[in-house]
């Protein structure tokens, strides 16, 4: 008897999450030199982790016999004094993936339905799939969330909306006063989970602070993955309601956050400068490639986060192609754009070797 014949059903249809290729992987399959790649795939820091976090997390292996603080209190703490909040209003997760996970344990039972754009971030898709939900998807308009039509989208049958400013696959933002308004409009039987993963990057991102003091059921989604250079850590958190905190804190595992983790997160809070020179080092970059791209005659979709989309024709080959020169990046056409690239901002060295070995593959496409 096959073990799948009595799993859930629902498991059986579940998509898969494809992440961006490993360096390992790519080494070991194409027999290149691992030093000799570059990873421009996942849109993780290029600069790496704050020195101050890699020393905390250093230190904190020497107490790798103690489990960790499942309450994350020093953490909650020190966010909830920079979100002028109170700690009881932020959730820290395994990753911010860990925490849209919990919004469906929380709030998705099958015949519910979750609004999200697309193309947008896949685990939207997936956890409101997981717990046998209805994701609903609305298409963008100029790469950019049409919030009227998800307005129009919800239906008392709706739970959560997923939001992202900026928005992954495409780098693109709302308005700050699209947004607030589109959130201060919502029905009160849905939930707003605002995505901020990319946020540090941007210049006065929205703060939607306001509208959760409201008593408003707004979740805001951060991380330590992308500007603090942490995605091995897996350190995400949410400030939302006292109330939804509550529930989200009852769903979580009793140590869902490891030691190590909490501890390089704690430090890379307090490198204010590695953070500014990570912007910094994002913004000349983003210049850099459109130079790049503009010189290559190829369109690209302006970005305010740490990636951008560039249409190259045939994006599967040209990832394939850039992969056998030892440049990872990501293909999207599981996101509905075939022809095009989303590459992450690396170093000004990473972004020169990319756009040198695009112009040579471009004539392949
Ligand atoms: N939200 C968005 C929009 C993302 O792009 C990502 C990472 N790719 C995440 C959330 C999850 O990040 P993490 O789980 O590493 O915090």
């Amino acid at each position: 008897m096959k073990a799948a014949s009595i799993a859930n059903p629902s498991v059986l249809n579940q998509p898969v999450y494809e992440p961006g290729k490993p360096i390992e992987d790519v080494a070991r399959e194409l027999g290149l030199d691992p030093k000799s790649i570059i990873k421009l795939a996942s849109n993780e820091n290029p600069l790496g982790p704050s020195p101050m976090a890699t020393a905390a997390a250093r230190n904190a292996i020497a107490d790798g016999q103690l489990y960790p603080d499942g309450g994350c209190f020093r953490l909650r703490h020190k966010l909830a004094l920079r979100l002028e909040c109170p700690p009881e209003q932020v959730v820290v997760g395994n990753g911010s993936n860990e925490l849209l996970e919990l919004l469906g344990h929380v709030f998705l039972r099958p015949g519910d339905e979750a609004v999200m754009g697309t193309p947008a971030f896949i685990v939207y898709k997936l956890v409101t799939l997981l717990f046998g939900a209805k994701p609903v998807e609305v298409p963008m308009v100029h790469h950019t969330h049409d919030l009227k039509a998800m307005a129009k989208a919800i239906t008392p049958q709706t739970k959560l909306v997923f939001l992202a400013c900026p928005n992954n696959p495409t780098g693109t933002a709302n308005s700050a006063s699209d947004i607030l308004a589109f959130a201060r409009d919502l029905p009160p039987h849905v939930v707003l989970v605002y995505d901020e993963a990319y946020a540090e990057y941007v210049d006065n991102p929205p703060d939607l602070r306001p509208l959760i003091r409201e008593g408003r059921k707004i979740v805001c989604l951060r991380t330590f993955s992308k500007i603090y250079g942490l995605a091995a850590f897996r350190v995400g958190y949410g400030y939302t309601t006292n109330e939804i905190a509550g529930l989200l804190q009852r769903v979580r595992q009793p140590f869902n956050v490891n030691a190590i983790g909490q501890a390089a997160a704690l430090a890379a809070l307090e490198d204010e400068s590695f953070v500014h020179h990570s912007v910094e080092t994002n913004r000349k970059g983003l210049r850099q490639l459109e130079a790049g791209f503009k010189a290559l005659k190829l369109e690209w979709v302006p970005s305010v986060g740490n990636f951008i989309l560039v249409k190259v024709g045939n994006g599967a080959k040209a990832f394939d192609l850039l992969q056998r020169r030892g440049v990872i990046t990501r293909p999207v056409g599981s996101y509905g754009l075939p022809e095009w690239l989303r590459i992450t901002v690396g170093t000004p060295e990473q972004n020169e070797r990319l756009l040198k070995d695009l112009g040579a593959i471009l004539e392949r496409l």
